[in-house]
């Protein structure tokens, strides 16, 4: 028997077989859970219904995070399906490209507005929305990473929405830890995604990062997927507020000397 068989949560952040919400939807499609997806907009349609259907999922939806009639249809949705809910993923961010490119000296207003709207007002947002889906309690996890601790060249605006969105994730634990709701991020290493290749130098620092993380190794999708399991299961259920490093031990670094040259 799963790990969540009998279980049943909704996904948010698939854009395609590549993205991390994938990884984690095929873990816990695994371990026996009923999951319901939610893409951004038309275009994404075609290549999130085949997999979403692969998995047999019976809530397909559309959903614009910056939109609150689109949140309201969604979870109103979800509730005509399902009824309540265990768990929620949000593996949603964006930034303008020209904010990952250059200096974060020059990111103007706007993009700065964009990118904390999708990137971290939606946690807010669709927590809100999914608490009333969860009387008996639940688990939600995002995707952090740690350029909101340290400064990662071209992360700009987004290390500075993922920092907002780790103390979010304290601020609704707080909030929702009496409804037994639990709250958590996940720090991901890099992986080669869509929105990892609108980051400028992406993949000279995805090549590197092997070469000096103790772990020495990439993080995949489903090694994402497999702590995301864990901390949506009740195996988690006293940890809330937490940013849980799946990086291969790269945060722990203070230097970050390629090993070969070392030797
Ligand atoms: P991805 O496959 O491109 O997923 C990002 C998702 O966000 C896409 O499905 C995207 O849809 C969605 N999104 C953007 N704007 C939206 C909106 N207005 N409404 C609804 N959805 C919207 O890339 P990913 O790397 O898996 O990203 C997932 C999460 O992991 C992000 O929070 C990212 O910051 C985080 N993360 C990634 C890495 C990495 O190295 N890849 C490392 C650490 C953390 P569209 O394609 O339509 O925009």
């Amino acid at each position: 028997m799963g790990l969540f068989e009998g279980k049943k949560g909704l996904i948010f952040g698939v854009a395609n077989k590549y993205s991390i919400a994938w990884g984690i939807a095929k873990v816990l499609h695994e371990e026996g859970a009923e999951l319901g997806f939610s893409y951004a907009g038309p275009v994404l349609e075609k290549r999130v219904r085949p997999l979403a259907e692969s998995v047999g999922a019976k809530f397909i939806e559309e959903c614009d995070v910056t939109k609150d009639e689109d949140i309201e249809r969604t979870f109103a949705k979800a509730k005509e399906v399902y009824g309540t809910i265990d768990f929620l993923v949000h593996a949603i961010a964006f930034a303008r490209r020209e904010d990952l490119d250059g200096l974060y000296v020059d990111t103007s207003r706007e993009g700065f507005h964009v990118a904390m709207d999708i990137s971290v007002y939606s946690l807010v947002a669709l927590t809100r929305a999914a608490v009333p889906l969860m009387p008996n309690g639940g688990s939600i996890v995002t995707l952090t990473y740690y350029g909101s601790e340290k400064v990662a060249p071209h992360y700009n605006v987004m290390g500075v929405a993922k920092a907002a969105l780790e103390a979010s994730v304290r601020y609704l634990a707080h909030d929702l830890g009496p409804k037994k709701i639990r709250v958590n991020a996940i720090s991901a290493g890099p992986i080669k995604t869509l929105s990892a290749s609108g980051v400028m130098g992406f993949r000279r620092m995805y090549k590197y990062f092997p070469k000096v993380a103790p772990l020495r190794d990439h993080v995949t999708q489903e090694d994402v997927g497999r702590a995301a399991a864990w901390l949506l299961s009740d195996w988690a259920r006293m940890v809330t507020g937490e940013v849980i490093y799946v990086d291969a031990g790269y945060n722990i670094l203070g230097l970050t000397v390629p090993f070969d040259e070392m030797e």
